[in-house]
């Protein structure tokens, strides 16, 4: 079946500066691809790249679009850059998405923020049903973040569990003081404890220490996720689908080997957020809470997806509408 096909570039101010190794992030950019099918079905995809994970830049996205032209079979295979194929695969299968999936649910993890603010934001959202926590660490006074740890870990009930995610902040030693006390807290991983690079590290403190460590920084693109499955990685992959070019290919590598997958945003907005989500409830493995409580995350809200909630259903994700936020792209 021919297409017509569109693509449209953004920059969206976030509503606040995101924090990240490389400092603060402002603004994303990305393209937003449309595909027209001769029956009218409509399929939506986007190419996100996060600056510092080295995929590519926008404007060869956008030159990749240009190049494609304005006609495109469905189901053609087309070379380009990681994100560009991530976006326009998701909008090829857009066009043969099912309508009945059941209405399972999945649990997303709660954002605190970083340092001391964690202790009074952690409280509301366990009330409103959060049990799985994503705290920022390796951002100010190790012994104060450790003190914060407790403090943090004497709030949560039985079964709730936090996720340090050190954005590859620590070195050797750093990580091993951490490691350990993290064997008895309520620590689900410690995600990216040391810079993407450092494998060997990486897969030293995984042997050495009960806590699973989760990669983050160092799954960029398809062939890091192959490469740390053949050098069979025991922990946690923390998959951006967003920033994976075959998406299908590499979940079913990880599927086939039995690995904990936890999906997570790469700060795309609601169009590629839906594709991803896809895959995350497609996924047949145990689920884990998604990394995905983002939302509101844009200046613009005509591109957030679903606020955050202790649990999102499959009808919140087909709910989302992508032609609001092309639109509004315009
Ligand atoms: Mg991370």
């Amino acid at each position: 079946m021919t297409c017509r096909f569109a693509y449209r570039r953004y920059r969206l101010p976030f509503k606040a500066p995101v924090r990240t190794a490389h400092g603060p992030w402002t603004t994303r950019e990305g393209v937003l691809l449309r595909l027209e099918a001769e029956d009218g079905k409509i399929g939506w995809g986007e190419a996100a790249p996060v600056p510092g994970f080295g995929t590519e830049t926008v404007d060869e996205i956008e030159a990749a679009c240009r190049s494609l032209g304005e006609r495109l079979e469905s189901d053609s295979k087309i070379a380009g850059p990681t994100c560009f194929r991530n976006a326009l695969a998701a909008a090829q299968e857009y066009l043969h998405e099912e309508s009945g999936k059941p209405s399972e649910a999945l649990p997303v993890a709660a954002l605190l923020p970083a340092g001391h603010a964690a202790l009074a934001a952690v409280v509301p959202r366990l009330e409103a049903g959060f049990r799985t926590f994503k705290w920022k660490v390796g951002v100010g006074d190790q012994g104060d973040e450790m003190a914060l740890l407790d403090d943090l870990s004497a709030k949560l009930p039985e079964g709730a569990r936090l996720r340090l995610d050190a954005n590859g902040a620590w070195d050797r030693r750093r990580a091993e003081r951490w490691l350990e006390i993290c064997a008895d807290r309520p620590v689900e991983f410690v995600e990216q404890p040391a810079p993407r690079g450092n494998d060997d590290l990486l897969r030293g403190l995984a042997a050495d220490f009960p806590t699973p460590i989760a990669l983050d920084e160092s799954l960029a693109g398809d062939g890091d996720i192959a490469r740390w499955l053949d050098s069979g990685w025991p922990g946690v992959f923390v998959v951006k689908p967003a920033l994976i070019a075959e998406v299908a290919g590499a979940l079913a590598r990880l599927s086939a080997a039995r690995s904990a997958v936890v999906f997570s945003s790469a700060l795309e907005t609601a169009v590629g957020a839906r594709a991803a989500l896809r895959s995350a409830f497609a996924w047949a493995g145990p689920p884990r809470a998604l990394g995905f409580g983002v939302w509101p995350l844009f200046a613009d809200a005509r591109f957030d997806g679903p606020s955050a909630a202790p649990f999102l259903r499959w009808e919140d994700v087909r709910r989302i509408d992508p032609e609001a936020a092309w639109n509004a792209a315009n």
